[in-house]
């Protein structure tokens, strides 16, 4: 199983569900919303191989937290994944959208400079503003887009610029999430909770919730559970290998 993104130190319990994940054998990407909780979270996953601890600087915090920039420049040289990065063009951020984009392009410019990572991406209602800042950044790495919600159009936009996607039983639990996957490259996908964030008939999602995405990922690649499974790791392999 894999939970490419969820927010392990958001959990009220996050030791226990370290151990639990350790349990189930999971990948977790334990993603961070400031640069200021990266060495903490980092230190609740110490010695679990598979869990990796990425830095970021949420958007709808970058406005309060622009000044962590610095320190984002620096942990990036020892960080080996990035998020949760991106934009939020909901509508109590809108009035940030100018800092939003300035943190992001110094983050992408940083993230480049440090030879590119793998970078958790948040771009809910600004997925053509957060393309545009990537084409900027071309060498930045590579993004997988969490919980994609844009239309057919920015998703073609968003595969022909070489982003992944993680995908998560809350997304897949709609009929909009659905036709969007079923338009992604299988190659390309991963699969992730949100969690804590995230909810699936109003329980908060937990890393291993996880699974609950394979019957439907069969449904739409057509393969059984099995194979998904197979797929999905190969996946990760692969994303893995492209960044050194
Ligand atoms: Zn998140």
């Amino acid at each position: 199983m894999i939970d490419m993104h969820c927010h392990l130190d958001l959990y009220p319990n996050p030791k226990d569900i370290v151990q639990q994940c350790v349990k189930e054998n999971m990948y977790v990407l334990s993603v961070t919303t400031t640069p200021k909780a990266w060495q903490g979270t980092k230190s609740l996953a110490e010695g679990c191989k598979r869990i990796r601890t990425s830095l970021g600087l949420h958007p709808q915090l970058a406005h309060e937290r622009y000044q962590e920039i610095d320190l984002f420049d620096e942990l990036v040289l020892k960080a080996k994944y990035v998020g949760e990065i991106g934009l939020d063009g909901g509508k109590d951020y809108t009035q940030y959208q100018n800092i939003q984009i300035s943190v992001l392009e110094h983050i992408l410019n940083s993230t480049q400079k440090a030879g590119g990572r793998i970078m958790s991406i948040h771009c809910r209602s600004a997925v053509d503003s957060f393309l545009d800042c990537l084409t900027n950044y071309q060498d930045a790495g590579i993004p997988i887009l969490h919980w994609f919600t844009g239309t057919q159009t920015q998703l073609q936009r968003a595969i022909s610029l070489g982003c992944w996607f993680s995908v998560s039983p809350a997304m897949l639990a709609t009929k909009k999430g659905k036709s969007l996957v079923e338009k992604m490259p299988k190659e390309r996908v991963l699969t992730e909770t949100d969690g804590p964030f995230a909810r699936l008939n109003q329980k908060i999602l937990m890393p291993w919730d996880v699974k609950k995405v394979i019957p439907h990922l069969s449904e739409v690649w057509k393969i059984n559970p099995e194979e998904t499974n197979i797929t999905l790791i190969s996946n990760l392999q692969n994303i893995l290998k492209s960044i050194v």
